[in-house]
């Protein structure tokens, strides 16, 4: 077991039931939890930060990216996940990271912090570049396995979203979405957000049809992630 810092959400799960099938409410059987538990229960250690593609890490783990708006909450289900309270750095400033984070998850999985994108502010030449270095990083690689899209669930799909989802769809990548912030709505909203998201993404290919239902905050989702990411982990630790 690595030096583990939890942030005490895992204690706190809402289970507050929503009629749909969604993950995160639909909970896997218990011994799926228990593996989820156990991967990320691992020590996670920061691996490289990379701003050119030249810089990426050699292939080995499976990876799992996480991709989202600026501010959808990527950085604070990353610690939740991981049980920690600044692995992946929060900020309140949209558009601040531009680069891919890259952490060992108990060398069995490589989770990678795709910077997050749909920044008016941010100057062009930076997201030209961030378009072309997520490009080049989700047509390479590999030992991609996944790649989680967290949608904030206070506004459901965006243009933008609709166009990275048409870009994964494109570069054959499986791709699986995550409502954030879900404690910041009520279940009606969230039902109906729900509802129009799994509707839609019947006409992205590439995309899985259960939606991962999250909150941070609560620790809504976060066990049903987790054991659903430990199915994509090496069985034993490599290296
Ligand atoms: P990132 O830019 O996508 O990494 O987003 P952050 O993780 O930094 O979160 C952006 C803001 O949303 C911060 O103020 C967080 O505290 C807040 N936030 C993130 N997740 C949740 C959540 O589950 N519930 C609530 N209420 N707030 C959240």
């Amino acid at each position: 077991m690595g030096n583990h810092e939890t942030n005490g959400s895992e204690h706190q799960i809402d289970d507050a039931p929503t009629p749909m099938t969604v993950l995160g409410d639909d909970k896997p059987d218990a011994a799926l939890l228990e593996s989820g538990r156990m991967l990320f229960a691992q020590s996670c250690d920061f691996v490289i930060s990379v701003a050119r593609i030249e810089q990426l890490p050699p292939p080995g783990l499976p990876e799992i990216a996480f991709a989202g708006r600026s501010n959808v909450g990527k950085s604070s289900l990353i610690n939740a996940l991981t049980g920690r309270k600044t692995l992946a750095r929060t900020s309140n400033t949209p558009g601040r990271t531009q680069q891919i984070n890259f952490f060992d998850l108990g060398c069995r999985l490589m989770l990678v912090d795709l910077p997050g994108f749909g920044y008016a502010r941010a100057p062009r030449k930076e997201v030209a570049e961030w378009t072309r270095l997520i490009h080049l990083y989700l047509k390479g690689r590999v030992d991609l396995r996944r790649l989680c899209l967290l949608i904030d669930s206070r506004h459901g799909l965006k243009e933008n979203d609709l166009a990275v989802m048409r870009e994964l769809d494109k570069a054959a990548v499986v791709y699986q979405l995550a409502l954030t912030k879900v404690d910041k709505i009520k279940t009606a909203q969230l039902e109906k957000t729900i509802l129009a998201v799994t509707q839609k993404l019947k006409e992205h290919p590439a995309a899985m049809p259960a939606i991962h239902v999250t909150s941070a905050a609560k620790g809504r989702g976060i066990e049903t992630m987790r054991a659903e990411l430990a199915q994509l982990a090496t069985a034993e630790p490599l290296g």
